[in-house]
Parts: C-alpha cells; sequence; structure tokens
C-alpha cells in the first residue's frame, strides 16, 4: 500500500505589481503593500528600494520617530548608514539585516549612501506589527552580516534560500524569538524547477518577486513577473516552479496578531489614543522610554 500525503498547496489570493512612490525626505522607491490588512497581517509594509540614480535616494529618511513596531532592512546591494538618538549607529552593507525592534520607542536616521564607482542602491525595508502585549517592550537591534545568514541549496542544488529568519531542513536563520514566529527566506529557483515550503497552519504567508518569473501555486494559471506582490490563500504549503527562466524572490511569513490597528505615518499602536500619547511625548521631548 502506498501511503501519499497530500499537502494543501496555497492558492494565489490576489497579486499586485509594487507601485512608485516617494518616502522619507523625498526617496523614490516601491511600495509592495502599506496597509493593514488580514492578510497580511502581522506585516503592514514592504518598501522597494532599486535605483543606480543617487538623486533617488541620497536624501534619505532623516531623524524620524518609531514606536509599536519592527522594521526589518535587508540590502541586495550599496550601503545604508544607520544611526539613532542613543548613539547606536553603523552601515548596513550588501546581503546585511537589521532586524530592528522599535518597542516602546526609537529615534533614527536611515541615510543611503553612493559608492564613487558604483552607485546602485537595492533592498528592502519590511515593517513587522507588535502585538499590544510588546508593543512598550525595551527597543532591541539585531545586526546580521552576510556572512551569518545561512543559504541552503535543495533539490540538486535547483532552490538557494537565505534564511534571515525561520527554519528548512534543520538550518535556522540567525533572528530568532519574535513573537510572531515569522519567516524570512530570499528564494532563488533555477529554471525548470520546483520549491514546495511548508507554511505554519494559521499564519499567513505572502512572496514578493525580485527578478525572473515563475509560478506561484499549484494552478499555473498565471505567470508572475518581478517586482510583484503575491499573497497567499490559506494552506499547508507554498510550491513554487518555474519554466525558462530563474526565478528570485522574498518568502514571507507570520503569525498574524488579530488586534485593532491605529496607524499613522511611522509609528503604530492599537488606540487614536495611544497615538495621541506618541506624537504628544514626540513633541514634549519624553517620547524614549528604554535606554
Ligand atoms: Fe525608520
Amino acid at each position: 500500500m502506498v501511503l501519499t500525503i497530500m499537502e494543501n498547496i496555497r492558492k494565489i489570493r490576489v497579486s499586485l505589481k509594487s507601485r512608485a512612490t516617494f518616502e522619507g525626505a523625498g526617496v523614490r522607491l516601491k511600495r509592495a503593500f502599506g496597509y493593514a490588512d488580514p492578510s497580511l497581517d502581522p506585516f503592514l509594509l514592504l518598501d522597494d528600494f532599486h535605483s543606480d540614480d543617487p538623486n533617488d535616494y541620497i536624501k534619505g529618511f532623516p531623524w524620524h520617530p518609531h514606536r509599536g513596531i519592527e522594521t526589518i532592512t535587508y540590502m541586495l546591494h550599496g550601503n545604508v548608514e544607520h544611526g539613532d538618538s542613543l548613539g547606536n549607529g553603523g552601515v548596513i552593507h550588501a546581503g546585511d539585516v537589521q532586524w530592528m525592534t522599535a518597542g516602546s520607542g526609537i529615534i533614527h536616521q536611515e541615510m543611503p549612501k553612493k559608492d564613487q564607482n558604483d552607485t546602485l542602491l537595492w533592498g528592502f525595508q519590511l515593517w513587522a506589527n507588535l502585538p499590544a502585549s510588546h508593543k512598550m517592550m525595551e527597543p532591541r537591534y539585531r545586526d546580521l552580516k552576510n556572512d551569518e545568514i545561512p543559504e541552503v541549496s535543495l533539490n540538486d542544488d535547483s532552490v538557494k534560500v537565505k534564511i534571515i529568519c525561520g527554519e528548512i531542513k534543520g538550518t535556522m536563520g540567525p533572528v530568532q524569538d519574535i513573537i510572531t514566529e515569522p519567516e524570512y527566506l530570499d528564494v532563488t529557483i533555477s529554471p525548470n524547477s520546483e520549491f514546495i515550503h511548508h507554511i505554519k497552519d494559521g499564519h499567513n504567508a505572502f512572496a514578493y518577486t525580485i527578478e525572473g518569473e515563475g509560478f506561484f501555486d499549484d494552478t499555473k494559471t498565471e505567470l508572475i513577473r518581478k517586482e510583484t506582490l503575491v499573497i497567499f490563500r490559506e494552506g499547508d504549503a507554498v510550491k513554487i516552479s518555474t519554466e525558462n527562466d530563474e526565478v528570485r524572490f522574498l518568502l514571507v511569513s507570520g503569525k498574524p496578531l488579530k488586534e485593532p490597528v491605529a496607524w499613522r505615518g511611522p509609528i503604530v499602536m492599537n488606540t487614536e489614543e495611544e497615538l495621541s500619547i506618541a506624537f504628544n511625548e514626540y513633541q514634549n521631548g519624553t517620547f524614549i522610554k528604554h535606554g
């Protein structure tokens, strides 16, 4: 007797091209999403920075506060200088990740830097919401260098996965102990190959395509091209497959918070009152609670 375990492959709920927008002091970027949606919960925003024209990014993101969220910056190319009001600082280089838990509050700036010979800046910033119980937690940083992020090869090297957060076949990503149990993978699939990956029951999942093209469910009705957000439905696993081209994408999943969202700019709380308190504190200089 042959016992076949059929995985329930998640279908595509919706696919959306990212949209050009301006942020910070005038940074031209593409936004994959930037809204609270039950099918993306606990994630709030994903921005894609990709330009070789310094005018698109050099003005950067000068001093601004965050509270109630985590911001996760992943650079593929170029450098971003980071500094906060407590004196923490450093440079996020190509391949590095900064997983910043703003918690009760940080005031920081994020400034892309141009190289003299190489002006390409390419990276992503993801925002993950914090639950009410952790919105006012002590801020923390996890600065991960390129060589601290493991890459695993699967299916005879046809699939390569960089594990920023999560686990594949016993290899754990360096970011652990995050409340919403997120998974953050950078996946590349060779032509004529496939990748099936289990997603925890009840967790939301999305992909964002970086390069190439592929099919993001088993119906193969829609060829997804680059710079596209794919939001998945419920199910046990995702299945991504390719034909003539390879595809590279971010695959992100997490446990939904299912809490009310009160969001203004860089601060995300549960109620309007908490937002007012946060902005008043920022005005009168009492915003920073830890440090
Ligand atoms: Fe910021």
